[in-house]
């Protein structure tokens, strides 16, 4: 018999309160296609107060997480229990990445777009985003979204135009983006175009854009897709309202006038590729898929964070940790590093799915990629803690003299 995570006690009613603690972890089972007795490989059960996944294949096991969605539930409620109070918290001043994992077909993109009737993640984020806006008077803000594509181990910027196809259906050169960290901003991308948007239709059009980028730079959409990482990244930055407004102020005096200084955090929303990349079988090799460094090294780096668990807390010991895991190997982990290694709230939603047959979940089902899905998401729950503190409103940190300006000019504008 497998083993059972009774350290797992986290409880999920306190996850992403405060910043501290586990990350929260969320296993979505698709509904299946074709015949199959779903409950012969699975059981789980969602009422208890920790979700059970019963795995019951060879090396199985009971695997606790914080939710398991049922092949019932739709993207609303997926949203609700998995990412709704890390937007708020975002909107709060905490940077906050939810992520989708799984192998390919399982549902990630269908949980992060959603559809027309059933919107997910990313969408039901953005209605919200805006919510809060509306709700918060008191403070303006000022909305920026990128959108890029980690493929092959290169960064593509998918609102700079259409990732144009080279020979070999590779995509042709674009300007390099590199990843780069500064005190202020964190890990981030450059060259990277970043769109001020004022309106939930303006957000959800540049997002649109930049998933069509995708699709044109590809004739294998599909093949592309599964195996490449799409990361939608949402900057806010939001200030005091001064009364009266600042634009009757006079230049000189508008930063001393400006109670907290500006606040910048960034929501990150992540769509991995397909997870049977990562598997590291020779069996897979000789078919001839690539592995997917990026999503190794992640699997390695939470892996290792088990191990490295700093229990002191100091920041001594936490730098000298993330020095010695991995995350320099690969684009993924490094753009995650700040995530991972706690200085954001994070949510994991992995998605599995059962006894379809004739489906690609069903080809590899031979491989255990449902046990493996299961296990990356338990070692996620146990081994990432998150210390995520609310971004500091100095005027000195984070905002530039050009996002306060930005700010000014914008703050009339978002409604
Ligand atoms: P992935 O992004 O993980 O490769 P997709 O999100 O593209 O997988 O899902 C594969 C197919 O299954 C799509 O046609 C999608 O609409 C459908 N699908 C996935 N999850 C669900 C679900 N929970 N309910 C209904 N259909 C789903
Ligand atoms: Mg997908």
């Amino acid at each position: 018999r497998g083993r059972s995570d009774s350290k797992n006690t986290a409880d999920r009613s306190s996850v992403h309160k405060d910043g501290k603690g586990n990350v929260l972890v969320s296993v979505r089972i698709r509904p299946e296609v074709g015949t199959g007795d779903s409950k012969q490989e699975l059981d789980w059960d969602i009422n208890g107060k920790r979700s059970l996944v019963s795995y019951k294949g060879r090396e199985g096991g009971d695997y606790y997480y914080d939710n398991v969605f049922d092949t019932q539930d739709n993207n609303a409620r997926v949203y609700d229990a998995a990412a709704k109070r890390l937007v708020r918290r975002v909107m709060e001043g905490y940077h906050g990445t939810v992520f989708a994992y799984g192998m390919t077909g399982t549902g990630k993109t269908f949980s992060m777009q959603g559809t027309a009737t059933n919107p997910g993640v990313i969408p039901l984020a953005i209605t919200d985003i805006f919510s809060y806006i509306r709700e918060t008077p008191h403070r303006e803000f000022l909305l920026r979204v990128s959108y890029l594509e980690i493929y092959n181990e290169k960064i593509h910027d998918l609102l700079a135009g259409p990732v144009a196809t080279g020979l070999n259906g590779q995509p042709a050169a674009q300007e390099e983006i590199k990843l780069r960290e500064d005190s202020k901003r964190g890990v981030y991308a450059t060259p990277l175009k970043e769109e001020i948007v004022q309106s939930p239709t303006q957000l959800l059009r540049v997002i649109a854009r930049g998933d069509n980028a995708r699709r044109v730079a590809g004739t294998q959409f599909n093949v592309r897709s599964s195996r490449s990482h799409a990361v939608v990244q949402i900057v806010v930055e939001s200030r005091e309202r001064v009364p009266g407004g600042v634009a009757s102020l006079k230049e000189s005096k508008r930063s001393a006038m400006v109670p907290g200084g500006v606040r910048v955090s960034t929501l990150s929303l992540i769509d991995l590729a397909g997870s049977e990349k990562a598997a590291d079988n020779k069996e897979r090799r000789t078919e001839g898929s690539h592995i997917n460094k990026s999503l190794l090294t992640l699997g390695t780096v939470i892996a290792r964070l088990s191990s490295d668990k700093d229990k002191s807390g100091s920041d001594k010991d936490k730098a000298s940790k993330d020095k010695h895991l991995p995350y320099r190997d690969s684009k993924l982990t490094r753009l995650l590093q700040p995530a991972l290694s706690g200085n954001s709230l994070v949510s994991i939603l992995c998605t599995i799915q059962i006894g379809s047959s004739g489906s690609i979940a069903a080809a590899h089902s031979h491989t255990g990629e449902t046990l493996n899905t299961l296990k990356f998401a338990s070692r996620a729950k146990n081994n990432i803690v998150s210390h995520a503190k609310k971004v500091d409103e100095s005027l000195g940190s984070g905002a530039d003299a050009g996002s306060r300006a930005l700010l000014d000019r914008y703050r009339m504008e978002i409604q």
